[in-house]
């Protein structure tokens, strides 16, 4: 059974990697603290896979080898597999409070795969075959893959072949029989770092005279060439610092990469799309609805915790019988909830592509994102109001922990009887956190910006609503003509 244990994955990314973290070269990156709770999240899905209780929804069988494997390395074979995938995202949101980080390659694969039999049959290609052999590997050694699409993009108010730099889209800079030479940067790159692969997409649909920018390939995330940059995230060097109370979610939390690619070859065995630029805007399309999906259930996970921070703060204060606690709380659970139902309609009215595989309705899809722009503001604005400012104001965990000055500030933070003060510090911390420090970057910005801005849910709302029909609903009930 190709299942990894936690273990056996942890000693598999154990490899050099040209990194950079502070501007320094970074050797045996999985010691760094920064970068060990990235880590420790994604150990949490093999380990998940591995227990009996959690089988049915972190497991499933490969349609391409009747093996038992990883979800993460499935491809849509029904409705129940999508609806299973967002309730999977839910369970590691909430097993973890943060970015999980594995998805990103899972929606690729998922896209990948009809897009690349649609090309085959249109130009006789042979990419599904191509895609399918290297995805029996990922299967085969449950294998974490990243997603890579935001190029840097430059000057946004130019296309990729008008750009100062032709390098702020990756394209292709030489080419032989044996394959291609790749030059650009793939920026927000959640989980490179941990993965062992990525698959690397176009940003936007390309159009005449911009094929070398159309291409999809597969590569591993230390190949020649490729330099990595630690992303900076908002108090991440309290990581760094003695004391773990600070750092809120002192367990797991999320990654971003920057990734540069100086003149990276890529063998033709890993090519999924070179210059199909009538295709380019289909995979990029099918890998956002599908990472628009995945938010209904991560996030939603990730919200559970906080709903539940929220409410324990609201007892270890004494105000949990207060009618507009109570109220804010709902509040809370309704507008989480209404992005999960979001997420299973979606899963519920999937469909299946000529390909064989499953595909999540688009619309609802993109309207799951929509509301995943702004739900987890607002809840995190509710928790932070029945938290209290003291979220911001509270002193540092060693001066609680302070044989001179502790004992006073405990006194001061102590609440009801029979509440701990730590208990309380803790849950404070991880509020602190969730909403405004380093996992803020996995519930909020990344809601906002992950899987594409709100702007663009919005073009893809407006394409897939079908206005011309609502007009013609009316017209006819009026007798319009
Ligand atoms: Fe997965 Fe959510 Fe992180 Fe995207 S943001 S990689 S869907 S956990
Ligand atoms: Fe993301």
């Amino acid at each position: 059974m190709p299942l990894k244990t936690p273990k056996e994955y942890l000693d598999s990314i154990k490899k050099e990697v040209n990194l950079y973290i502070f501007g320094e070269k970074v050797k045996k990156f999985w010691k760094h603290p920064i970068i060990r709770p990235s880590i420790n999240t994604v150990m949490k899905i093999y380990e998940l896979a591995q227990m009996k209780e959690y089988k049915d929804i972190m497991t499933t069988t490969s349609h391409l080898t009747g093996d038992i494997i990883n979800r993460f390395t499935h491809i849509h074979q029904s409705v129940d597999d999508l609806i299973k995938k967002v309730k999977m995202l839910r369970l590691l949101g909430q097993q973890t409070a943060c970015c999980f980080q594995r998805c990103v390659g899972f929606d690729t694969a998922n896209a990948l795969y009809s897009v690349t039999y649609e090309m085959d049959k249109k130009n006789k290609t042979n990419y599904h075959e191509r895609f399918i052999k290297y995805w029996l590997e990922v299967q085969n050694q449950d294998l974490m893959v990243d997603g890579a699409m935001t190029d840097s993009k430059g000057d946004r108010g130019k296309r990729p072949n008008n750009q100062p730099d032709p390098d702020a889209y990756l394209h292709v800079v030489d080419e032989s029989d044996d394959g291609i030479v790749v030059r650009g940067a793939k920026i927000h790159q959640t989980g490179f770092l941990n993965s062992h692969r990525a698959i690397i997409m176009p940003t936007l649909s390309l159009r005449k005279g911009e094929e070398e920018y159309a291409i999809s390939f597969g590569v591993n995330t230390n190949e020649k060439g490729i330099t990595q940059v630690y992303g900076r995230q908002s108090c991440d060097t309290r990581k760094m610092e003695e004391n773990k109370l600070d750092i809120g979610n002192f367990k797991y939390g999320g990654q971003e990469i920057f990734v540069i690619f100086e003149d990276v070859f890529i063998p033709n065995d890993q090519i999924f799309m070179k210059g199909e630029i009538k295709f380019s805007g289909e995979l990029v399309n099918r890998f956002a609805g599908f990472h628009r999906q995945s938010y209904g259930g991560c996030k939603v996970g990730v919200g559970d915790v906080l709903i539940g921070a929220t409410a324990l703060i609201a007892q270890y204060n004494g105000v949990e019988k207060a009618s507009h606690i109570k109220d804010k709380l709902v509040e809370m659970i309704h507008l989480n909830e209404t992005i999960f139902s979001c997420g299973i309609a979606c899963s519920s009215l999937g469909f299946k592509r000529d390909a064989g595989n499953y595909e999540m309705d688009m619309l609802l899809a993109n309207v799951c994102k929509q509301n995943v722009t702004r739900f987890p503001y607002e809840i995190s604005r509710l928790a932070e109001d029945i938290a209290g400012g003291i979220i911001c104001t509270m002193p540092s965990e060693a001066d609680f922990n302070s044989d001179e000055i502790g004992p006073l500030v405990k006194k001061y933070l102590s609440t009801c009887n029979g509440v701990s003060v730590e208990n309380r510090y803790k849950v404070l911390r991880f509020i602190e956190n969730l909403s405004l420090g380093v996992a803020a970057v996995s519930y909020k910005t990344e809601s906002m910006h992950g899987a594409g801005s709100p702007q663009a849910q919005r073009i893809m709302i407006a394409r897939q609503a079908g206005l011309e029909k609502k007009i013609k609903l009316i017209k006819n009930i009026l007798d319009i003509k």
